[in-house]
């Protein structure tokens, strides 16, 4: 049987309480291994860890940090393959999206390395004379890195990557539903050369691993992705201890399809956002919002396509649709479906956690669409992370925009229309982080911002430059080599 461990200081320790969890495969059941069930004294070790290697890993060059960075890209792409199938077992995905989901780790440590040559600051002129104004970008320290289990290979390297570019070191306790992602990532950044303690591995539950990352005064910042109960709490604890806080959080996206849409197009990007990760995506489509003029016309597509959807192990071919990560997760998915039934939304596909033969023995739930759904029902106000859409009929495009609009988060949003005023109304007037025209919910590239407005976050953005910003500080320097006494704003 496999028995992973935690990774501090340059080694491979067991919790020091000694206890393990255990990790099965949501399709089939079967034992993926065991893992640490680490605490707060294993916390303590990787912090001190950290801290210690933080004295010379933030001297290390930046394009040499970005040498060890590009072969961790270099690795995660020889081993992509492998590193999929893992990850299909591990929390359930189809194998071509877990394929997606390590490629993602692959163009950012790329685009992160290359960062190791650039991480520019800016130099001004200055209003005085013999005088050099500068900025540049600082490591904060000891960063805590908690992440979800749905993107368990490109979020821990949306985070790992930009902390190390920018010289900071990191303890990063992963989802416990996939602790065998991380410690398949961390073993490679071993591999690649990183120097004993810039990298720690904490494996375990929120409560006991996270809450103490959370808790510790020496960790300068944690950057946050997951649910937003959980990250309300992760702030509100951070503000107490002025700890730096970036928050990724949930999502209730939504696609606009008008009544001069390609109806076709609408319905593959509609399946795809909708049912994609079994709807386990942060920008996964839970809304959408039809022009009554095409109204019945997409969902009777919508019907004939999703019935005809494959429930399976991801692992398989012919699969279209896996299992949801958990037993929890799947009765949660679930009850929401009675939820909208009691709320009167009318159901037209799916509905039923699915036991036929096989499946019986994993977590699956059918693709399940409601029609005629009001934009007040909690179907369509709260994240539902599973393979459930709602179908909510408007009028124009205000009204359109009004709707999708009119929820506590906003990350992804989508328009299908072929009228180019249309388009660039929704551009200007839907209020989320991402927006795709012609296109679905997900799919986000990594060198441009990613994030959400409102509840889906705190402001800040990963990826791209923006990721620089929630891992470094601004220095700004002046050199004054006039030889005398020059004051700012008097002289
Ligand atoms: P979760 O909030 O349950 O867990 C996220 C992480 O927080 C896990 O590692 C968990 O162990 C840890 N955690 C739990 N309690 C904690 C505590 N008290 N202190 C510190 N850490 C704690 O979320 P999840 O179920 O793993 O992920 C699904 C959620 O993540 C969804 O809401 C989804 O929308 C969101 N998500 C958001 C994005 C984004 O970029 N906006 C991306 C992916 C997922």
């Amino acid at each position: 049987m496999a028995q992973f461990k935690n990774f501090i200081n340059g080694e491979w320790v067991d919790a020091q309480s000694g206890e393990e969890f255990e990790r099965r495969n949501p399709a089939t059941g079967e034992l993926i291994g065991t893992f640490p069930k680490s605490g707060p004294a294993d916390v303590e070790a990787a912090v001190a860890a950290a801290r210690e290697a933080f004295k010379h890993w933030r001297l290390y060059p930046a394009p040499k940090r970005g040498e060890i960075l590009y072969r961790v890209g270099q690795l995660l792409k020889e081993r992509k393959e492998e590193l999929a199938r893992e990850m299909t077992e591990e929390m359930g995905k189809v194998l071509t999206e877990a394929r997606g989901d390590v490629q993602e780790g692959i163009d950012m440590a790329f685009y992160m390395a290359g960062e190791g040559r650039r991480m520019w600051g800016q130099t001004t002129p200055s209003e005085l004379p013999n005088k050099w104004n500068m900025s540049v970008r600082k490591p904060l320290g000891v960063v805590g890195l908690i992440t979800p289990w749905n993107f368990p290979l490109a979020i821990p390297t949306w985070k790992i990557m930009p902390a190390l570019i920018a010289g900071n070191t990191v303890v990063f306790k992963p989802a416990s539903y996939t602790p065998r992602m991380a410690v398949r990532l961390v073993e490679i950044f071993e591999e690649a050369g990183l120097p004993a303690g810039v990298l720690n591995l904490v494996i375990g539950t929120g409560e006991s691993v996270g809450d103490a990352i959370l808790h510790h005064p020496d960790v300068a910042l944690i950057s946050f992705t997951g649910s937003t109960d959980t990250g309300t709490h992760v702030a509100v604890e951070a503000a107490r201890q002025g700890k730096r806080v970036s928050l990724e959080l949930g999502g209730k996206n939504a696609i606009i399809v008008m009544d001069d849409a390609d109806i076709d197009l609408a319905v593959d990007g509609i399946l795809w956002s909708a049912f994609g990760t079994s709807g386990q995506r942060c920008t996964a489509a839970s809304r959408i919002i039809a022009h009554r003029a095409i109204q019945d016309t997409l969902v009777e597509k919508l019907v004939a396509r999703a019935s005809r959807m494959r429930l399976g192990d991801g692992l398989k071919e012919t699969t279209d649709v896996g299992p949801v990560v958990s037993a929890s997760q799947l009765e949660r998915i679930h009850a929401y479906v009675q939820i909208g039934r009691e709320e009167g939304a009318e159901l037209v596909v799916g509905g039923n956690i699915a036991r036929d033969g096989e499946l019986a023995r994993g977590h699956f739930h059918e693709p399940t669409i409601f029609n005629n759904v009001k934009p007040t029902m909690r179907i369509a106000q709260e994240e539902i992370f599973g393979p459930v859409t709602a179908v909510i009929p408007v009028d124009s495009l205000d009204e359109a925009i009004e709707v999708a609009n009119g929820v506590q988060y906003g990350l992804s949003a989508s328009i299908y229309t072929r009228d180019i005023n249309k388009a660039f109304r929704a551009m200007q007037d839907i209020d989320t982080g991402i927006l795709y025209v012609n296109a679905g919910t997900i799919g986000a590239e990594i060198h441009l911002p990613f994030g959400g407005t409102k509840g889906t976050g705190n402001g800040h953005r990963e990826a791209g430059q923006a990721a620089l910003d929630v891992f470094t500080e601004w220095q700004s320097i002046y050199v004054d080599y006039s030889g005398r006494l020059q004051r700012a704003q008097i002289d």
